[in-house]
C-alpha cells in the first residue's frame, strides 16, 4: 500500500450561487443575480492576479460550490484563462467542475469542454425521486441521467455523481438500489455522504436530525453501499469516494495529503506557505474588497497529528514513516484495532477498513 504524494499545487475556486437553497445545506451560497455573478467574475479575476504563482506546476483545479455550472460557459473561460496566464498551470491538469442537473444542456457542456473542463461532478445525490423531493432537489432520477448521457455525448471522459447516505426513511435496499442505478451510468467515480443535519439548515429546524436512520441502520447503509459499489468496478479510495482505477479524483487527494492549495472566492479556505487561511463567507464583501480578505486559522498546519487524521481518511492509509515523531505511541495501539477488525496494518502503512470509516472519528482519537 503506497501512499500516493503529487506535490505541486491546487486551486479551489469558491462559486456562492445557487439556483435555490437545498434545506440540508450549511455551504456558503446566495441566490442567482446576473448582476452580482458578473461582479463575482471580476474579483475572482483580481484576486487570480494577486496570488499569481508560476514557481510550482498547478496540476489541479477545482470549481466548487454553491452550483459553480450556473456560470455561463464564456465566464468559466475567462477565469481558465487568468489561471493559466498566472500559474503554471500542467498540461494535463485535472479541471474539475461541479455541477447541477438542471443547468446541463448540450450547448454548456461544449462551452465547459472548450473553457478547459475537463472533470465534471455532477450533484446527483440520489436516484430516487421521493428521495430528492425530500432533499428540496429540483431535479428527478431522469433528469439527472439526461445530464450525465448528454456529458458523456459532448466528450466528458472524467465524470463523477454525488450520492447521499442515511436519509429519513431510507431502507439499505434503497440505497443500493440508487448506487446500482448510478453506477450503471457511463461514469468513473462516485462521492457517497451520510447526510448530517447541520447547526442553521432548514433542515435542523424541522426537526429531520429524529427522523434519520439510527446508529446500526446507517452502518448497514454505508457498509452495503460499499460493497454494492465496489461490486460494479467503483473502488473505495476514501472513506466517501469511490473510482474507477484511475480515476480517483487528484484535487481531493491534495487535501487529504496535506499538501498546497489556494482558494480563492467567499468561503475558501487555503492550505499554502506554511499556514492555513480562510475568506469570510461574505459574498458581497468578497466583490467590493480590492483583494480577498482572509484569516489566518491555523499557523502551524500538518502536524504529525493531522497528517494522521487525514490520512486515515484514504484507503491506502498512513505511512508511518511521515509521522516517526509519535510513530512508537500510534504503533501500540495498532493490535488492538486490527483485532477489532476497524484496521489492516502491513508493519509501515496502517489503513482503516470500512467498519473502522464508519467510527473513523473515535479511531483517530484513540490513536492520536
Ligand atoms: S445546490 Fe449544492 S451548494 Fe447549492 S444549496 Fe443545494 S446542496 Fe447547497
Amino acid at each position: 500500500m503506497n501512499t500516493p504524494l503529487h506535490g505541486g499545487l491546487g486551486i479551489y475556486i469558491h462559486v456562492p450561487f445557487c439556483a435555490v437553497k437545498c434545506g440540508y445545506c450549511s455551504f456558503c451560497s446566495v441566490g442567482w443575480s446576473g448582476t452580482k455573478a458578473e461582479g463575482y467574475v471580476q474579483a475572482v479575476l483580481r484576486n487570480i492576479r494577486d496570488c499569481s504563482d508560476t514557481s510550482r506546476p498547478a496540476d489541479t483545479v477545482y470549481f466548487g460550490g454553491g452550483t459553480p455550472s450556473l456560470l455561463r460557459p464564456e465566464q468559466i473561460a475567462e477565469i481558465t484563462g487568468e489561471l493559466r496566464r498566472c500559474f503554471a498551470v500542467t498540461e494535463d491538469a485535472e479541471i474539475t467542475l461541479e455541477a447541477n442537473p438542471n443547468t446541463l444542456s448540450s450547448e454548456r457542456l461544449t462551452g465547459y469542454l472548450e473553457a478547459g473542463i475537463n472533470r465534471l461532478s455532477i450533484g446527483v445525490q440520489s436516484m430516487d425521486d421521493d428521495e430528492l423531493r425530500l432533499l428540496g432537489r429540483r431535479h428527478t432520477s431522469a433528469r439527472a441521467e439526461r445530464a450525465v448521457l448528454d456529458a458523456v455525448n459532448a466528450g466528458f471522459e472524467n465524470i463523477s455523481c454525488d450520492l447521499m447516505l442515511a436519509l429519513p426513511g431510507q431502507t439499505p435496499e434503497k440505497a443500493e438500489r440508487s448506487a446500482d442505478m448510478l453506477a450503471s451510468l457511463p461514469i468513473q467515480h462516485i462521492s457517497a455522504y451520510l447526510l448530517k443535519v447541520e447547526d442553521g439548515t432548514p433542515f435542523q429546524s424541522r426537526g429531520m436530525e429524529e427522523r434519520l436512520p439510527d446508529e446500526d441502520e446507517t452502518s448497514d447503509i454505508y457498509l452495503r453501499t460499499v460493497k454494492r459499489l465496489e461490486s460494479h468496478g467503483f473502488m473505495q479510495y476514501e472513506i466517501s469516494n469511490f473510482a474507477r482505477p484511475g480515476y480517483e479524483s487528484r484535487h481531493n487527494d491534495r487535501y487529504w495529503l496535506c499538501e498546497d492549495y489556494i482558494g480563492i472566492g467567499p468561503s475558501a479556505h487555503s492550505c499554502c506557505g506554511g499556514r492555513r487561511y480562510a475568506v469570510p463567507p461574505d459574498v458581497d464583501l468578497f466583490i467590493s474588497s480590492p483583494a480577498q480578505i482572509t484569516e489566518v486559522t491555523d499557523e502551524n498546519p500538518c502536524s504529525p497529528e493531522e497528517i494522521v487524521m487525514l490520512a486515515l481518511r484514504l484507503k491506502c492509509g498512513l505511512d508511518l514513516r511521515r509521522v516517526e515523531s509519535i510513530r512508537a505511541g500510534i504503533e501500540k495501539k495498532i493490535p488492538a484495532l486490527v483485532s477489532a477488525g476497524l484496521c489492516v496494518f502491513d508493519g509501515q502503512t496502517l489503513a482503516l477498513t470500512p467498519e473502522g470509516f464508519l467510527v473513523s472519528n473515535s479511531v483517530i482519537a484513540h490513536l492520536i
